[in-house]
């Protein structure tokens, strides 16, 4: 444990919260690799020691179940934290690159450098896991950090505020609560990058900010995640996966399949099959359960009761407005054009768009933004490959869902207007660090081919080197 923080104060001055974090960095002490990776093995134990306060804080925001709350934020920071800890020193050294014949003699390499003090702002959804891995990044890059989680999951901001001072280097790593105010405050200082994660609109907002202090963004966004099932999947295992996929955070996952594009005898066989997954999963009354979550506020919860008008109810549809519960909810006959295809869904309803083939598939998907991420259930490797050659998303998976976050060495972002940039592992590493190219000369010997006076000689002498 190092240093206790100050108390955050009821008017906090953010610009001298910033100098005194400019100043840090500037002394170095972020940069050695010694604090980054004390750092790190600090974060990890922070997500050991505290596991029982930090589920409660998920428990009381989200209602995510204990073993949900470990499986998808707790463990996943103490992993991120780990992992990058035993690749820091190979991520941060030099990168050896060939010299070209007219460089000679001499080297060439990239030398990751820290960036300064980055903001790092994240959504409400996973509001542990999207602050704390982004930090994980931004220390083993060696930067200044200040997080801003989200206030819609108050008792979560609330301990990452308590904890963070208490295990990190509160002279270096700071958090900031509040909402708008106190973002728009925030976002007027110039930071040496930003990783942002919510929504497109705020998304705009951050980036106009960033571009008055050319600030580098990293934004990741959402967008309505698409499904396909082909007639040829494994349709118990699909119907598993999706429904895992779907329900997990009660559908408030930015990487969630959104809507599932399925022809009409498919339909048939997968509605029964996904009945069947949610009743494993959740029981017969999935209010019920306490495996399952609740929805983060009123707001969210009108809206998404209101999408339960756009189609056919063939699983759930109910709601109770005092706890916030939305039961796992399958739509059928929706059309494309109605209200629940309009927007990210985010939330427990999953809309089955009757699909034509493949291809008319792929056109549908490909007249909407590219998405965070695409699924494809299928056997067929033929379709696999033409489903990854035409549908541009931040991620994709065959024959499962949302498993990629998984994978160490993938990094995870959007396209277009699902986000920009990417972070976790080795590529968060690189996000918050700047790749300075280098070139070192040797002194002898000094050729005289690149120097004037030019003549046809020296130009013939200058093609062969090239
Ligand atoms: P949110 O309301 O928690 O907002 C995100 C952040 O923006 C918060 O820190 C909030 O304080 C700040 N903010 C809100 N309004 C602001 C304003 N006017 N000016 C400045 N800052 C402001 O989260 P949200 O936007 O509801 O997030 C949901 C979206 O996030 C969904 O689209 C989801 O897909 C996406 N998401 C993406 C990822 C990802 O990793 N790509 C992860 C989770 C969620």
């Amino acid at each position: 444990m190092t240093e206790a923080a100050s108390p955050i104060s009821a008017a906090p001055d953010y610009a001298s919260m910033f100098a005194g974090l400019d100043a840090m960095f500037e002394t170095g002490r972020t940069t050695s690799l010694s604090w980054r990776a004390e750092q790190l093995s600090a974060l990890e134990r922070m997500m050991v020691e505290c596991e029982q306060e930090l589920m409660d804080a998920l428990k009381s925001d989200l209602g995510k179940h204990p073993q949900e709350a470990w499986a998808t934020e707790i463990s996943y920071v103490a992993a991120e934290a780990a992992y990058s800890r035993k690749n820091l020193k190979r991520w941060a050294r030099r990168r050896k690159v060939p010299t070209p014949m007219v460089g000679q003699p001499g080297k060439s390499w990239l030398q990751p450098e820290p960036l300064g003090v980055v903001l790092i702002m994240g959504a409400w959804n996973y509001p542990l896991q999207l602050v704390l891995a982004g930090l994980a990044a931004a220390i083993s890059a060696g930067n200044c950090a200040v997080l801003k989680p989200s206030e819609l999951a108050p008792a979560t901001s609330d301990i990452i505020a308590r904890l963070v001072p208490e295990y990190l280097d509160s002279k270096c790593i700071k958090v900031v609560e509040g909402a708008v105010p106190e973002t728009t405050a925030l976002l007027e200082l110039a930071w040496d990058h930003i990783l942002y994660t919510g929504g497109g609109n705020v998304g705009r907002i951050v980036m106009a900010a960033a571009a008055k202090h050319l600030t580098p963004v990293t934004l990741e966004l959402g967008g309505k995640s698409p499904c396909v099932v082909m007639p040829d999947a494994d349709l118990p295992t699909t119907a598993r996966r999706i429904a895992w996929g779907k329900f997990t955070n009660a559908g408030q996952t930015c990487i969630a399949p959104d809507y599932l594009l399925v022809d009409a005898e498919t339909e048939k066989k997968l509605v029964p099959l996904l009945q069947q997954a949610v009743t494993e999963m959740f029981g017969e009354n999935p209010e019920a359960s306490e495996s399952y979550g609740r929805i983060v506020n009123d707001r969210h919860f009108d809206r998404l009761t209101e999408l339960i008008g756009s189609g056919d109810v063939a699983i759930g549809g109910q709601s109770n407005a005092e706890s916030r519960y939305i039961a796992p909810t399958v739509l059928t006959g929706v059309s494309a054009d109605s209200l629940v295809m309009q927007e990210e869904i985010f939330g427990p309803i999953l809309p089955i768009l009757r699909a034509g083939d493949l291809e008319a598939s792929i056109r549908f998907i490909r007249a909407s933004d590219k998405p965070l991420a695409a699924y494809i259930f299928t056997r067929d490797s033929t379709a696999e490959a033409r489903f990854l050659e035409k549908v541009s998303s931040g991620s994709a998976c065959i024959n499962d869902t949302m498993m990629f976050m998984t994978v160490d060495e993938l990094p995870f972002g959007g396209v277009g207007p699902s986000g920009m940039g990417n972070y976790s592992g080795e590529y968060g590493f690189r996000t918050f660090s700047h790749m300075k190219a280098v070139m070192k000369r040797g002194w002898w010997p000094d050729f005289a081919v690149r120097y004037a006076p030019f003549t046809a000689r020296k130009f013939k002498l200058l093609r062969k080197l090239r």
